[in-house]
């Protein structure tokens, strides 16, 4: 979905959207839509620049970073973002210009690619960390046991491994 700024009659525009199955792609093989994303911006041309703010509301599927089960995580962003025509761009700017802070897009050919925008907006709205739950006991790095759902079995398995280890030198004295 692009805004065609040439086709703009005021110098703003509300926009609401919901997006159909496939209409989207993330782009992001880490991240399933669950919810067909609905987006709701105000755009404002102010001068050369264009601001845009609003909300995007979906649902998407995430592996948990510690047990590494699938599990739905709701997303709304709110978002504000400047964007300035790319033709402004000086090269001794961009180093300065991408270091300024995500709130700052450009444009280029009097459109602005709204699909980048939620894109974008959904991945920064992600946590640092993605755990299905806070108190998430992750997978035993030995014997990959889900802590969450059964007791780890290192420690019996250690245990078994001692009495067998005894059970043969019990046999070897006793010459059987
Ligand atoms: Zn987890
Ligand atoms: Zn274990």
């Amino acid at each position: 979905m692009y805004v065609d700024l040439a086709q703009l009659e005021q110098d703003e525009l509300c926009v609401e959207h919901e997006y159909a199955v496939g209409e989207l792609d993330l782009e992001d093989a880490e991240i399933v839509l669950c919810a067909p994303p609905r987006v709701r911006f105000r755009l404002q041309r102010l001068g050369m620049e264009i601001r845009i703010e609003g909300r995007i509301e979906t649902e998407i599927e995430v592996r948990c970073d510690r047990c590494l089960s699938a599990f739905r995580l709701p997303v709304r962003p709110d978002f504000d973002v400047f964007y300035a025509p790319i033709e402004v761009l000086k090269p001794e700017e961009e180093v300065e210009l991408t270091e300024r802070d995500l709130r700052f897009g450009f444009y280029q050919g009097e459109r602005i690619d709204i699909d980048a925008l939620v894109r974008e907006q959904i991945r920064l709205a992600l946590p640092f960390r993605l755990l299905c739950r806070e108190d998430c006991r992750g997978l035993c790095p030995h014997c990959g046991a889900d802590l969450n759902h059964e007791a780890c079995r290192c420690a019996s398995q250690e245990w078994d491994a001692r009495w067998a280890a005894l059970w043969d030198l019990k046999r070897r004295m006793e010459g059987v």
